[in-house]
């Protein structure tokens, strides 16, 4: 057997087992849902093509940021990343001390729940759109400040414009108040359909949420079967 066929088998039985342990945290038996087919690479909907910026090119403007005052205290700025294509795109608070220092939203253990939620689905991270209502890493760990997601915002909105996914889900108070502009609680506002420029939008609690309180898997377990329900009846056409 190849050593390259060996390591395809080993990372095959690596995502199985982390699906099975959140599943199985949740009290789940069984295999999760095999939602979306084999290509998750499928592009998004309708978009108008004179309206689609590429993502590129926001993150050049984006450049060296120094908007606002987290820019003295980053390392890296932590723009996104995955597929530009997604049809699901995943938004969470702010990077926290791992994604400052990697670059890459979503890394950190907050970021390793988060994928095995994703594997739970049957999706890869690769397969899905990662970012942040903030570009940057609040000093240890604070809240972003209003002024702040005012000035950063802007970047998250052309980036949902240009990749104008099927389905937006908003990980936790901040990234779900700011895109709605409520102050609704989270409590109040997970797992009910909400609209984001029209893109149906999921409320869901955010994986570092998660890590504090287990008990609220099920619920987040509840909010990404809808989500898979609505990607899975678009692919139907229903
Ligand atoms: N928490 C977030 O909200 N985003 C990240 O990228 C990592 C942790």
């Amino acid at each position: 057997m190849s050593e390259q066929l060996i390591n395809e088998i080993r990372d095959t039985l690596a995502s199985a087992r982390s699906q099975f342990e959140y599943l199985s945290d949740l009290g789940i038996e069984g295999q999760a849902v095999g939602p979306l087919g084999t290509d998750h690479d499928q592009g998004c909907a309708e978009s108008p093509a004179g309206l689609q910026e590429t993502l590129n090119a926001i993150r050049t403007e984006l450049g060296d940021c120094q908007r606002c005052g987290l820019a003295a205290s980053r390392t890296k700025l932590v723009y996104g990343v995955g597929n530009p294509n997604a049809r699901l795109v995943l938004v969470g608070e702010a990077p926290g001390r791992d994604e400052d220092l990697s670059g890459e939203p979503f890394v950190g253990e907050a970021g390793q729940l988060l994928d095995r939620i994703l594997l739970a689905m049957g999706m890869q991270r690769e397969a899905v759109y990662l970012c942040n209502v903030l570009k940057c890493h609040p000093p240890n760990n604070r809240d972003p400040e209003p002024q702040e997601i005012a000035t950063c915002e802007a970047f998250l909105v052309r980036q949902l414009a240009a990749i104008r996914p099927q389905v937006i889900v908003g990980l936790g108070r901040f990234a779900v108040q700011s895109l709605l502009k409520t102050k609704t609680p989270i409590s109040r506002l997970r797992g009910e359909w909400q609209r984001y420029q029209g893109i149906p939008l999921m409320p869901t609690y955010h994986p570092a949420y998660l890590l504090r309180n287990p008990e609220g898997k099920r619920d987040v377990w509840t909010d990404m079967k809808e989500v898979l329900r609505l990607l899975n009846s678009e692919d139907d056409g229903s």
